[in-house]
């Protein structure tokens, strides 16, 4: 199969046709993932607005603030959030010595 440039053209102007397989799944067209930086194995949130499905690179967010957290936070939670957790076990540990 060749690279047509014309049908590529037309497809990003007037939006990708793609097929469902009997799984579910959908190629996610490379103009696209490369305009958004995903890349494969990584995960996408995927969400029902308004009869359109909305499909974007998914971002780790802390449970408590909800900033934006590495991939190598081991959980939900940011660096910020968990060293204030942990200030806060150790004073109630104290307090409770008291
Ligand atoms: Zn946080």
């Amino acid at each position: 199969m060749f690279f047509d440039f014309k049908e590529t053209c037309r497809e990003e102007m007037n939006g990708f046709e793609k097929e469902v397989d009997s799984l579910g799944r959908v190629v996610i067209p490379m103009t696209i993932r490369r305009a958004l930086g995903i890349e494969s194995n990584s995960k996408v949130s995927v969400t029902l607005q308004d009869g359109t499905v909305v499909m974007m690179p998914a971002i780790k967010k802390c449970a408590l603030c909800g900033s934006k957290i590495s991939e190598e936070m081991k959980f939900r939670l940011c660096a910020e959030c968990v060293s204030q957790v942990k200030e806060y076990a150790v004073q109630a540990e104290n307090s409770k010595d008291l």
